[in-house]
């Protein structure tokens, strides 16, 4: 107990290295829970591919990976007033992200997101070998963020232009009930294609901080735009701010924060690290309305809400899928045929 105090005060004891750590801390946690259930869910599938009954737990939480049937299943627990048993989790999940973001703006980029831990870990080995990462020009820059709007449009528009019937049709078809498995295929069986795509985002997450979070992630996209609504503000003091350029300098979206009464940029993440490395007291402050909330209380309230409505979930029946060990079984064991093609195809 008292090393892991003294961890999180940091090596300097300030507050910028405490604010930092506490969010390291909640990253790493998430991740790890994200790593467990891989290793659940590997062990699960390799179970249900042998046949063997009853099969191990399966995680729903892995389900957190297919954003797109969640979305899906959202637009259709909205026509027809319950939830799909198919992957109902991947639905939860998108409610309780857009329901944080809401509330406490884009942070479960910075604090939950295990891409966005893994993007930041990529960037912090970027600047151990550069002494810095990169930054596009301007001219650049602008247009390749217009991307991942242009992604979520896609998504969007095509989900909207679905009819009812075609929804329930996609989210009860072979390859939804499958969908999970066939992602855990994809990276356990990775093709030339795959690699190549994954080793130049991970290639651009060591050059550039939040390669893929800033120009392509469409979820973070949505969250961005949900969080235009949010009472959460960072909020700086113009009468105490001595334009020391610290906080632009922290901060991971670059927002010129230093210029700025309050923060209401989409590309805000709630990371706190322009208030972590803040030189005056009260000078720069996150706001939940008009009352200011100290960094760990921000962390607990983001990590708080995900985690009950995870609990809610669970307790309500809404987390678990209705597909039986059986059918698993009997479709795992085939999953390599045409049957299992998208959908969409
Ligand atoms: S404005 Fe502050 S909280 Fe928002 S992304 Fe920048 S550093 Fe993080
Ligand atoms: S770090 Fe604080 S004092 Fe310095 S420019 Fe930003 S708000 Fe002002």
């Amino acid at each position: 107990m008292m090393a892991a105090k003294a961890w999180l005060s940091g090596t300097t004891g300030r507050r910028a290295d405490r604010t930092f750590r506490v969010r390291l801390l909640v990253q790493g946690v998430f991740a790890l829970i994200c790593l467990l259930m891989g290793i659940q869910f590997a062990r699960w599938v390799t179970a249900a591919g042998a046949g063997v009954l009853p099969l191990p737990k399966r995680p729903a939480g892995v389900e957190a990976f297919l954003p797109i049937s969640g979305l899906m299943g959202l637009l259709d627990w909205a026509y027809q007033g319950s939830l799909n048993v198919i992957h109902p989790a991947a639905t939860v999940l998108v409610l309780l992200a857009i329901a944080v973001a809401l509330l406490l703006r884009k942070s479960f980029c910075s604090w939950i997101c295990p891409v966005g831990f893994v993007s930041e870990t990529l960037a912090r080995i970027g600047r151990r070998i550069f002494g810095r990462n990169f930054r596009p020009w301007r001219w650049l820059d602008i247009p390749l963020r217009s991307l991942k709007y242009i992604i979520l449009g896609f998504f969007g528009l095509s989900i909207i232009a679905m009819s009812r019937h075609a929804l329930t049709e996609f989210l009860t078809s072979p390859y939804n009930r499958v969908a999970d498995v066939k992602m855990g295929l994809f990276f356990a069986d990775m093709g030339t294609t795959g690699a190549v795509v994954i080793g130049s985002l991970a290639v651009g997450s060591v050059l550039i901080h939040g390669f893929w979070c800033r120009y392509m992630c469409p979820y973070g996209a949505l969250l961005g735009l949900v969080s235009w609504a949010s009472p959460t503000r960072i909020r700086r003091n113009a009468e105490t701010c001595v334009s020391c350029g610290l906080c632009d300098k922290a901060c991971m979206a670059r927002i010129p924060v230093s210029s700025r009464p309050s923060i209401m940029s989409v590309e805000c993440t709630g990371c706190l690290g322009c208030v972590a490395v803040c030189p005056i007291e009260g000078a720069l402050q996150v706001h939940v309305g008009r009352r200011p909330v100290s960094p760990v209380a921000y962390a607990a309230a983001v990590a708080g809400l995900f985690l009950a409505g995870y609990v809610g979930a669970r307790v309500s029946g809404t987390w678990q899928t209705g597909i039986s060990d059986a059918e698993y079984v009997q479709r795992i064991q085939e999953i390599r045929s045409s049957k299992y093609g998208h959908a969409g195809r």
